[in-house]
């Protein structure tokens, strides 16, 4: 190894994760940027409990973290961190603040000029309000429907983004010139969290109620987890009650 070897345990699928890209919806973007512990982590964390040392075989640390999380025996899964860079709209950034567990830092609009970067759902992913569920929506809208709701998010946008500029011209300050801004616009975050908290936000926003928008970052996310941690995943997945996420 080069000059970068470390004494540390390693997860072969996190360092093939780590700065890989993936694209959510036009503009939005998720890369593993920093991780800390492997799959085994847990079993060594756990082994503590009963003073047994490392040592025990591949095997027996999957059936142990298969065990630990069926006996919601959590936190030997808070010994693993996560780093992920988020590019996100702020209204889905909402959404994912909320999740105090997780420590972050956001790009900030005082020190740069937002990008005009603004989130309009797909073509055919602009939906009606659910019949039944107040806070969820419902079925594709007809095409011409959607279209005509995508030209209005469209012509918004782009009107809010000639009125910040044209504040900018006029003298305001950055801090202030936002104001104008829709939450549709893109922000970018770092965001840490440990694997314990992270399966948590996992069953909160891969579920069907959850936003589809939060939802397919979420997904991307499973997806890293997935190849990074299998034994966790493989342990978490039948617990959780939604639908599977594919690995994207
Ligand atoms: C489908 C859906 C709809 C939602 N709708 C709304 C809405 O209409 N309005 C709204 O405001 N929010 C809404 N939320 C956000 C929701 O209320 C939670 O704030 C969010 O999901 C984070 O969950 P959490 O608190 O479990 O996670 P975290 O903040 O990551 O906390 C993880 C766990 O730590 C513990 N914890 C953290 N902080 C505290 C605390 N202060 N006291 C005690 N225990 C704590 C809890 O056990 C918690 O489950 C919605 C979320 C979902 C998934």
């Amino acid at each position: 190894m080069d000059e970068r070897t470390t004494r540390r345990p390693v997860s072969a699928g996190a360092e093939a994760e780590l700065g890989k890209i993936y694209k959510v919806h036009e503009h939005g973007e998720v890369e593993l940027v920093d991780y800390l512990g492997d799959d085994r982590a847990v079993a060594r964390a756990a082994r503590t409990s009963y003073q047994k040392a490392d040592g025990k075989n591949e095997e027996a640390d999957r059936k142990l973290i298969l065990r630990l999380w069926r006996d919601r025996h959590t936190s030997p899964f808070e010994m693993i961190q996560v780093t992920f860079r988020i590019r996100l709209p702020i209204f889905v950034m909402r959404q994912h603040v909320r999740h105090r567990t997780a420590s972050l830092n956001e790009w900030s609009f005082r020190y740069t000029e937002c990008p005009e970067l603004f989130y309009v759902p797909a073509h055919d992913d602009v939906r009606g309000q659910h019949a039944a569920n107040k806070q969820m929506s419902g079925a594709a809208l007809a095409e011409d429907t959607a279209s005509r709701a995508r030209a209005l998010m469209d012509s918004q946008n782009h009107e809010a983004y000639r009125a910040y500029q044209q504040l900018l011209e006029l003298g305001v300050a950055r801090e202030q010139a936002r104001v104008v801004l829709p939450v549709s616009a893109y922000t970018q975050i770092v965001w840490n969290i440990d694997m314990r908290n992270l399966l948590h936000y996992f069953s909160l926003r891969l579920s069907p109620d959850a936003q589809k928008e939060i939802r397919d970052y979420a997904q991307v996310m499973a997806g890293v987890v997935q190849r990074g941690w299998p034994m966790i995943w493989e342990a978490f997945e039948p617990g959780y009650a939604g639908s599977t996420p594919p690995v994207v």
